[in-house]
């Protein structure tokens, strides 16, 4: 089931996308949302009696995480060589503040204090239920669903920081959506990310280092994990700078595509 968030103008609702999608989670025209009482992490999946057309509506981040968005570095081993870094012999976590959420479509603010802002296209697991020490064998069971994500970097802050807070925590450097798929097996999914329709990034979740049982095992053994929380994937090989006026597709096929303009910051 694929399950948006959207505004017709008024209230954010939820709804279930219904309709066909292609192999890349591309919707045909013909696509609807059936809206949902509440929020269906909370009160499950109520239909409600409101129906509209997929072009009738603006979709909206498709989760609001409550708490965090737990970051993942350095999964892909093309990916740590590529900037000269090993691939960890743990998984490398970090946090991105939930105000640096936005939807599909909205802009990714260049910040002020960057010199090189880099796209990472990734899958983003979505956590359905309150949970801790999660053991790998039972990791189905808290996942509500997967998103597609776009770990956006100020490349340049994160090497003179060292850590990470301020080079991924910008307001608009996590874009989420344009759904969430509850029905999904990710273990071997296309990560494909097109900067003004050129590609840029090709990549397999098949060749995490960490896959998505571990991550969630392993960060829950951390931290607890709340509805909502967010854990992204880490991202393929191929990431590079992003300019004002540039427009990034994120696809993960399965789930569907992600599209936002680059946008300087007043
Ligand atoms: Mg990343």
């Amino acid at each position: 089931m694929r399950i948006a968030r959207f505004t017709t103008g008024d209230e954010p609702q939820f709804g279930v996308v219904t309709g066909e999608v292609d192999d890349l989670g591309i919707p045909s025209e013909d696509t609807r949302l059936v809206g949902l009482a509440g929020d269906p992490l909370y009160v499950g999946v109520q239909l409600s009696d409101t129906e509209v057309p997929l072009s009738d509506v603006r979709l909206l981040a498709p989760v609001l995480p409550r708490s965090k968005v737990v970051g993942i570095g350095r999964n892909y081993a093309a990916h740590a060589a590529e900037l000269g870094n090993e691939a960890p012999a743990e998984p490398l976590l970090f946090l991105k503040p939930n105000t640096s959420v936005v939807g599909p479509g909205d802009p990714v603010f260049y910040p002020r204090q960057s010199r090189e802002v880099h796209y990472e296209g990734e899958l983003a697991v979505v956590i359905g239920r309150i949970c801790r020490d999660v053991p790998v064998e039972r990791v189905a069971d808290v996942v509500h669903g997967y998103t597609v994500a776009n770990d956006v970097t100020a490349r340049d802050l994160q090497r003179s920081d060292v850590q990470f807070t301020r080079a991924k925590g910008f307001d608009s450097f996590c874009p989420l959506g344009p759904w969430v798929e509850t029905e999904l097996d990710p273990s071997d999914l296309e990560v494909t990310t097109h900067l003004n329709g050129d590609l840029r990034q090709h990549g397999t979740t098949k060749d995490m280092i960490y896959d998505v049982p571990s991550l969630v095992a392993y960060v829950s053994s951390v931290m607890t994990l709340l509805p909502g929380d967010l854990i992204l994937t880490g991202t393929p090989e191929g990431v590079g700078p992003m300019q004002v006026g540039d427009e990034v597709e994120v696809t993960v096929a399965g789930i569907g595509s992600l599209t936002n303009k680059v946008v300087a910051r007043d």
